[in-house]
């Protein structure tokens, strides 16, 4: 296993953003494991499954017709052949990710999946809910990223065209689900650097990640 790097947080903390350019500026790769939840609750509602039917969903999870994959911008997701990667990014598709990642049986099978993104020969930025908690415990070095709701929700809603009232309940609803689950809750890692974005552009924080992370690699 190559060296790793773990970016949690809740919704819109800006863990995609930097960690795509913490990944360019170290040429290492980059992974929103994120993708994993959202391609499954997509190819589940495609195939029309139950989301409460947790072994379909389980099933699903190695079934060939998704896909994830790494790429230098984006981590994409494809379902029969065709590249979803714009559809999944939806805060609905969000919302039904967070549904279909409480069930404990699900979180296992898209476990190894996940760690195999670290098996090339360059380091991996891993970015999630529990990449330095459970994905990547032995991580190099780990951050967790937060902001005020109201500014994640802002960011969120001007990415995606919405309104921003709505995007304060949605995320609010499922950032409750991520914190509150049983299995694998979001939450900081014991030996994390936490870093406020709220008042943060993008490069102050990737350079405050940066001073913190080339001390451990
Ligand atoms: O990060 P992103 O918004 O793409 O994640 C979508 C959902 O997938 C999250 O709300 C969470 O429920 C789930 N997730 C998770 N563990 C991860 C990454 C995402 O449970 N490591």
């Amino acid at each position: 296993m190559g060296m790793v790097i773990t970016i949690d947080g809740p919704a819109a903390s800006g863990k995609s953003s930097v960690s795509r350019e913490l990944a360019r500026r170290l040429g290492w790769q980059w992974v929103s494991t994120g993708a994993f939840y959202r391609g499954l609750a997509f190819a589940a509602l495609q195939l029309q499954i139950d989301l409460d039917d947790v072994k379909s969903l389980t099933d699903l999870t190695h079934n060939p017709v998704w896909s994830v994959r790494m790429e230098h911008d984006r981590t994409k997701v494809f379902f029969k052949d065709q590249d979803v990667t714009d559809l999944i990014a939806h805060e609905d598709v969000g919302n039904f990710a967070s549904k279909v990642s409480h069930y404990p049986e699900v979180r296992k099978a898209l476990l190894e999946a996940q760690r195999n993104c670290s098996s090339g020969p360059q380091g991996l930025v891993a970015e999630g809910r529990d990449c330095g908690t459970v994905v990547f415990p032995e991580a190099e070095a780990k951050v967790y990223l937060t902001a005020n709701s109201e500014h994640r929700a802002a960011r969120r809603a001007a990415e995606l065209g919405l309104a921003q009232d709505d995007m304060v309940k949605a995320q609010q609803q499922r950032d409750h689900q991520d914190s509150t689950r049983k299995v694998a809750p979001m939450t900081v890692p014991d030996d994390a650097l936490v870093v406020d974005t709220t008042a943060l552009n993008l490069e102050q924080v990737v350079d405050k990640v940066v001073e913190y992370v080339k001390n451990k690699i």
